[in-house]
């Protein structure tokens, strides 16, 4: 470390990725991405607007706005666009804690909530999930500050009823509750119909899982008129070009052939509950999941064992430390002939391990 870093920063733990290693071609389900490429009108419109790459794109992204608010029921003024999803949690949470503004999000979610708290350096609230991973509504009602969590959750893939949902809202009408919905697409139900009904609600998506596009970075967040225009000023005060012009056309495009991304879908929805079973059959303890991976635990050895075994025969899945989650491996679903192979090599391994 230089003596020049800020004092601020010199303690700071970012983000760990999943890996994305060169050495070898590996069955890749670590990182939650689509194995269905885009359709073929969004790689013509990337095309498309290479040849335009010497101009600025447009600041406002009003036609994707459009687009989007057209497709979710609700106002262009209701839609703000970020350069992936990541981008709509920094500027949510810089626009809306502070020292004495705190921030809540669960005990066990995706690792990027708590490095934007502590880059922010605001006072925290971690929130357990109930014995069962499920998310602990009650005890979110009564957290101070702004509410932060996936719907479906990471690594876990459960989901909360929107019904839910809305307890948490209602429980405090001057407090920001941010509903991360990456995973949305695969089984559960969206909140935003309830953008309407509650100014204090931000709902953020993302074009990275269901849409086949996490190599564009694009998301987007669904919220009261007023909040997206406090998030909109922000973001010229940091990066007004942000989404570039390639990425704006492709996420235009996307939302043209919907009937594509739902098919590609509930092809992962089947073949997670095939799965499931399988894993099942094999002894592992399986999360309910609403989303494009499963969080299961080995019915012998740990998730670490079970990881590092796997990724020696070619099959990559995510292992995560922490007290609550080193036990369980999080295994991305994708098309039926990967989950073959990472079957396979699983059966293999829990066979060495019991012959052991
Ligand atoms: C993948 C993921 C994101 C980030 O998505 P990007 O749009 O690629 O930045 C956000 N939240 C959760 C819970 C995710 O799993």
């Amino acid at each position: 470390m230089t003596r020049f870093l800020s004092e601020q920063f010199r303690y700071l733990e970012p983000y760990v990725p999943g890996e994305q290693p060169q050495d070898k071609a590996y069955v890749k389900l670590n990182t939650n991405e689509s194995p269905f490429g885009p359709d073929p009108g969004v790689l013509k419109a990337v095309q498309r607007e290479a040849e335009r790459l010497q101009l600025y794109p447009d600041p406002t992204g009003k036609a994707l706005k459009e687009a989007l608010a057209k497709y979710y029921g609700v106002a262009a003024g209701n839609v703000f666009l970020v350069n992936g999803s990541d981008e709509a949690l920094n500027y949510a949470i810089m626009a809306y804690c502070d020292e004495i503004l705190p921030i809540a999000y669960p005990d066990v979610s995706y690792g990027f909530y708590k490095v934007f708290a502590d880059l922010y350096n605001l006072p925290q609230t971690v929130v357990p999930l109930k014995e069962d991973f499920t998310i602990d509504v009650d005890a979110f009602c009564s957290a101070k500050g702004m509410a932060v969590f996936a719907n479906p959750n990471a690594p876990t893939g459960i989901d909360l009823p929107v019904s839910e949902i809305e307890r948490i809202l209602q429980s405090d009408p001057d407090r920001i509750v941010l509903v991360d919905e990456a995973y949305v697409d695969f089984g559960a139900e969206s909140c935003i119909s309830l953008v309407g009904k509650y100014d204090n609600l931000i709902v953020v998506q993302t074009y990275s899982k269901a849409r086949s596009m996490a190599g564009a970075r694009l998301g987007f967040l669904i919220a009261d008129a007023s909040i997206v225009q406090e998030l909109e000023m922000l973001r010229y005060c940091t990066n007004p070009y942000n989404i570039n012009r390639m990425t704006m056309a492709a996420g235009i495009a996307a939302l043209e052939n919907d009937a594509y991304y739902k098919n590609n879908c509930r092809t992962i929805m089947e073949n997670r509950e095939t799965v499931r079973e399988k894993l099942e059959e094999m002894g592992c303890e399986v999360l309910p999941s609403s989303a494009n991976f499963l969080f299961a635990k080995p019915p012998i050895g740990t998730g670490e064992e079970w990881y590092l075994a796997l990724k020696e025969k070619g099959v990559l899945i995510r292992w995560l430390k922490g007290i609550r989650t080193s036990s369980y491996v999080r295994i991305t679903i994708g098309s039926m002939e990967q989950m073959k192979a990472f079957l396979s090599a699983t059966r293999e391994y829990l066979k060495e391990v019991q012959d052991a």
